[in-house]
């Protein structure tokens, strides 16, 4: 061991407290440092998420993922230990529903339901009339199918697992420092200290890049690129009189998704010129409410005939543009450096199993629980897409 700590963790965010909380879980003693740069998270992916779970992915890794995310948060206080002192993260369980309107989407959502079941979900895909007899509320007329996820699918806390990690780790010995990394010491093809702006280098055997949308920025200090770029996402909340349905499901729509929050809806769309924005560019684009999602929105549910939007926010996904999945593991050239970024908006959910998983392979050199393999960086460097075809 050199001076300093074990670990350093660049970002201290959902990401970043899960594998502090892991890495000390599994080795009690080990020195790991987490370094945020700004502790009210106000620009955080945690902090601004829809913070929504779901077993109905297309991709066999992320479903096991999700599977073992789904238990840790309905069970959270219990899995961190009644010493962590944290409350419920009050999962709703009201299931996603994906819609589809062509013969193939329909055939498509078959063939996925199948892969989800055959890893433990519960997905259901149904005919118009049975979307209807479900939800009488929305219109069917256009559907082709629907896929249903009958439990393990909801919503949940997402500062309460944020703030559960971090009193766990920091229970089991992690130390938090608000502060930011600003480069990398690299000494014989090794991580051996990350530089703060404020407490200088602190050495240490390795570092891991938990930097969300400024994911790409540490990795450069090692002059390694990595294809992540911040996107802005808009989300509305919205007040609509003559619709109000407690139960709805999380609906996937082709240009929007939308879910009930206390009695009120959140939603928001893709917009059409999605691209790169600066990390700090929290403008929100406002039209996107009344110019693409609210039409939509009543061909679907003519209960939304009447609509204020009461709030909004801004959030930006941590992009992976080459596959839109998670870009994980130490880095072949660099051994000592771990990634785990790129969530491209589905990483709240992740975060617990990839949290672990990182711990994992830091501690005993590969992965262990589940197999990450497939999001392992080396693709990324071949080129070679991995990708998640259900990114909402
Ligand atoms: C609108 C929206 C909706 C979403 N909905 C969902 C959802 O329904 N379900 C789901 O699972 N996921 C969802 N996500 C995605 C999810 O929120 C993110 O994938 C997840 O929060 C990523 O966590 P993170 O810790 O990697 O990144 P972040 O939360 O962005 O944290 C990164 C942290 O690193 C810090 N940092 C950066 N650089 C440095 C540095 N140099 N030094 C120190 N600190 C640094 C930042 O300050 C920040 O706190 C959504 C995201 C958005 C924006």
């Amino acid at each position: 061991m050199t001076e300093g700590v074990d670990v350093v963790i660049i970002g201290g965010a959902v990401m970043g407290a899960s594998c502090a909380y892991w890495l000390t879980r599994m080795q009690p003693g080990l020195r790991v440092l987490v370094a945020e740069r700004d502790i009210s998270f106000a620009k955080a992916s945690t902090a601004l998420s829809v913070a929504s779970i779901r077993s109905q992915f297309s991709t066999a890794v992320n479903v096991e993922i999700s599977r073992f995310g789904v238990d840790f948060i309905r069970n959270f206080p219990e899995r961190l230990g009644v010493e962590a002192g944290v409350g419920s993260l009050g999962l709703k369980e009201n299931g996603y529903l994906f819609l589809s309107h062509t013969a193939e989407g329909a055939t498509l959502l078959e063939e996925l339901a199948a892969m989800q079941r055959s890893h433990g979900a519960a997905t259901e895909v149904w005919t118009p009339a049975q979307v209807q007899a479900r939800f009488p509320w929305l219109n069917v007329e256009d559907l082709s199918a629907g896929s249903f996820g009958t439990r393990d699918e909801g919503w949940f806390d997402n500062m309460g697992l944020l703030a559960g990690f971090r009193a766990a780790a920091k229970a089991q010995g992690a130390r938090f420092v608000t502060d930011e990394a600003v480069g990398l010491e690299i000494t014989g093809g090794k991580v051996t200290g990350v530089h703060l702006a404020k407490g200088g280098l602190i050495a240490c055997n390795a570092a891991v890049n938990a930097a969300g949308t400024r994911a790409a920025v540490v990795a450069g200090w090692a002059g390694l690129a990595l294809p992540v770029e911040p996107r802005k996402r808009t989300v509305f909340v919205i007040d609509a009189p003559n619709a109000r349905h407690p139960d709805a499901p999380l609906l996937v729509d082709t240009g929007f998704y939308l879910r009930p929050e206390q009695g009120q809806w959140i939603t928001a769309t893709v917009p059409q010129n999605d691209g790169p924005c600066d990390a700090d560019d929290f403008e929100p684009d406002l039209n996107l409410f009344e110019e693409v999602i609210w039409e939509q929105l009543w061909n679907r549910a003519p209960g939304f005939d009447a609509v204020k939007v009461v709030r909004h926010w801004v959030g930006h996904y941590a992009y992976n543009t080459l596959d839109q999945n998670a870009i994980l593991g130490p880095h072949p050239e660099l051994p000592s450096l771990f990634f785990m970024n790129g969530f491209s908006g589905h990483g709240l959910q992740q975060s617990p199993a990839i949290g672990r998983g990182l711990a994992e392979h830091i501690l005993h050199g590969g992965w262990q629980s589940i197999d990450l393999s497939d999001l392992s960086i080396d693709r990324v460097l071949q080129g070679k897409a991995f990708r998640e075809a259900a990114v909402v």
